[in-house]
C-alpha cells in the first residue's frame, strides 16, 4: 500500500471505533434501562478516547505529511488529504483527558437532563450545566479563536465549518423581525385553520404503520435504515448500510411523530446517499456540515411534506392507515392542520414561522453563557424575558423553558444555529428544484419523489465533504445563502391559507 491507502485504511478503522461509539450512544437515547447509565458513561468515555488516539496518532501525522510531500494529481485525492490535514490539525488541540472528561460527564449530565426536565428542576441540572460550559470553554480555548471571530466561533466550526457568529447574527436579526411581523400578522387574521386533526386520538401502532408507508415510498431504504422510538428525535448513520432513525409517539396529535419522522428520514436519506461503502470514513465519505444535513431535513419534512400537493397524495394513505377518526378529515383540513402557526413553547413542536425564533433565541443565549455575560444561574429569568420578546409569551416553568432541549447537557454549544442555516438552504433548494422540474407539485401530488431525491443525491449527497457549504449552496442554486427564499415560501403558502392577499411584505 502506497502512503494514501495507508492513510484511507487508518481513517477507516477509526471510523469502524467511531461506529461502534455511535451505536452505543444510540442505545443509550433508546433501549438502554436508566440502571445503565453509570456504566455507559464509562463506556463512553473510553470509546471516545480511543477514537481520538486513533484519529491524532503519529503514525496518521506522518503518512499525511508524507502525502503532501507529493500531492497527487487526482482532485479528490487531493481534497481528502486537505480535508484530512484539516480535521487532524483540529483534532490533536485537544488533549485525550478532555475528549474522555468531555464524554463522561456528557453522558451523566444527560440522565441528570432527562430528571431534571421532567421534574421541572433547573437547579438539578445547574451544576450539570456548568460543568459542560466550562468544558466546552476549555475545548473552544485549545481549539484557538479562529481569524475576525470570537471564541464562540471555535466551537460553531465543528458543525458549520468556516462560519463566524457575526455573519450568522447579521442573517438572524433581519429575518427575526421579518418572521414577527409574518407570525403577528398571521395569527391576527380572523381565518385561522383549524387543529382538529391533532386533537384526535390515533393509535400509536398506527401512527408507526403510517410513518414506515411514509418512508417506503419516499425512497428511504428500510433494509439499510430502520425507525425506533425516543423521547427526542433524532437520526444516527452508524455506519455503511445501517442508518438508524427516531421517532415519538403521542397518541393525540399524529402529526408530532409524522413530522419528526419526516424530519429524521431527509437526515437519512443523506446518509444513505453518501459514499460511505467505498469512503469509509474518509472526509469524502462524510456529511459537509450539519447546515446543510439540516438543511436536507426541513426539505422533507416542510417544504416537501407540509405542501398542499404532499397532502392530496399522501391524505387518502393516512386515511387507510391511522383508523375511523382521521377518515373524516378533508385533504384542505390536513394541510391547514399541518400548517397552523402557533406561539408555542417547545421548539421541537414549532410551526415553520415560529421555528426560526427559537433558535436565535438559543444562538444568543449559548454565545452570551461562553463569553461570559450571562451566568448559568441566571439562565431561567434571560430565558424567559428574551421568549416574550421574540413569541410574545410567558414561559409558565423551565420544562417547557430552558429544561426543553437535550443539547446544553451533550455540550453541543454552536449546534443550535445550524437549525436556521440549514431551513435557509432548504429555501433556497426548494426554489431552485421548482425552476429546474417545472412539474416538481405534481410529481409531489402523485407520490412521484425519485426526481427530487435524484438531484440532491447527485449534487449533494455523492459528493460527500468534497465542497464547502458555501461552494455547494452556488453550484446548487448559483448564488450564496440569503432569507429571501424562506420569506418568500412563508408567505406564498401561509398568508392565503390564513385568509390573506399572497404578496403583502
Ligand atoms: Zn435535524
Amino acid at each position: 500500500m502506497n502512503s494514501y491507502e495507508q492513510l484511507c485504511e487508518l481513517h477507516r478503522k477509526a471510523s469502524v471505533l467511531a461506529s461502534v461509539q455511535a451505536l452505543l450512544g444510540w442505545d443509550q437515547e433508546t433501549y438502554m434501562p436508566a440502571g445503565g447509565a453509570s456504566a455507559r458513561s464509562e463506556q463512553a468515555a473510553e470509546m471516545a478516547s480511543l477514537v481520538h488516539q486513533r484519529r491524532t496518532s503519529k503514525k496518521l501525522g506522518d503518512l499525511l505529511s508524507a502525502c503532501e510531500a507529493a500531492m497527487p494529481d487526482d482532485a479528490c485525492e487531493a481534497r481528502n488529504i486537505e480535508l484530512m490535514r484539516r480535521d487532524y490539525d483540529r483534532l490533536t488541540k485537544l488533549p485525550d483527558d478532555l475528549v474522555s472528561e468531555l464524554a463522561r460527564v456528557g453522558s451523566k449530565a444527560q440522565e441528570a437532563w432527562k430528571a431534571a426536565r421532567t421534574a421541572d428542576d433547573f437547579e438539578g441540572f445547574r451544576p450539570w450545566l456548568e460543568q459542560m460550559m466550562s468544558l466546552s470553554r476549555r475545548k473552544a480555548e485549545c481549539y484557538g479563536v479562529p481569524d475576525g471571530g470570537e471564541l464562540y466561533d471555535a466551537l460553531l466550526d465543528e458543525y458549520e465549518p468556516d462560519a463566524r457568529s457575526a455573519d450568522v447574527q447579521a442573517v438572524f436579526e433581519p429575518l427575526a423581525e421579518q418572521l414577527s411581523t409574518l407570525v403577528a400578522e398571521l395569527l391576527d387574521s380572523p381565518t385561522q385553520p383549524s387543529d382538529a386533526p391533532n386533537r384526535t386520538k390515533v393509535d400509536p401502532s398506527a401512527q408507526h404503520a403510517f410513518g414506515q408507508k411514509l418512508l417506503a415510498a419516499m425512497g428511504f431504504d428500510l433494509r439499510t435504515g430502520r425507525l425506533d422510538v425516543t423521547t427526542h428525535p433524532f437520526c444516527e448513520g452508524v455506519a455503511p448500510g445501517d442508518t438508524r432513525l427516531t421517532t415519538r409517539y403521542a397518541d393525540d396529535n399524529f402529526m408530532d411523530a409524522m413530522y419528526s419522522t419526516l424530519h429524521e428520514m431527509g437526515h437519512g436519506l443523506y446518509e444513505q446517499g453518501l459514499p460511505k461503502a467505498e469512503r469509509q470514513g474518509q472526509p469524502l465519505g462524510d456529511s459537509v456540515s450539519l447546515g446543510i444535513h439540516e438543511s436536507q431535513s426541513r426539505l422533507w419534512e416542510n417544504f416537501v411534506g407540509r405542501s398542499p400537493e404532499f397532502w392530496h397524495w399522501a391524505a387518502p394513505i393516512a386515511h387507510s392507515t391511522l383508523g375511523e377518526p382521521i377518515k373524516q378529515f378533508s385533504v384542505h383540513q390536513l394541510f391547514g392542520a399541518a400548517n397552523r402557526i402557533e406561539r408555542s413553547f417547545v421548539r421541537v413542536e414549532a410551526d415553520e414561522a415560529t421555528y426560526n425564533l427559537h433558535v436565535m433565541l438559543r444562538f444568543e443565549l449559548e454565545r452570551a453563557m461562553l463569553r461570559g455575560d450571562l451566568s448559568i444561574a441566571d439562565l431561567p429569568a434571560a430565558w424567559n424575558e428574551r421568549f416574550e420578546q421574540l413569541l410574545g409569551v410567558n414561559v409558565p416553568d423551565n420544562k417547557r423553558g430552558c429544561l426543553q432541549d437535550v443539547h446544553w447537557s451533550f455540550g453541543l454549544i454552536g449546534y443550535f444555529p445550524t437549525y436556521t442555516l440549514g431551513t435557509l438552504y432548504a429555501a433556497q433548494l426548494w426554489e431552485t428544484a421548482h425552476s429546474k422540474f417545472p412539474d416538481i407539485d405534481q410529481q409531489i401530488a402523485r407520490g412521484e419523489f425519485a426526481p427530487l431525491l435524484g438531484w440532491l443525491r447527485e449534487g449533494i449527497h455523492t459528493q460527500g465533504r468534497r465542497w464547502t457549504a458555501g461552494e455547494l449552496c452556488e453550484r446548487m442554486t448559483g448564488r450564496p445563502l440569503g432569507p429571501e427564499p424562506l420569506m418568500d415560501y412563508l408567505r406564498t403558502k401561509l398568508r392565503p391559507l390564513y385568509g390573506l392577499s399572497h404578496s403583502m411584505a
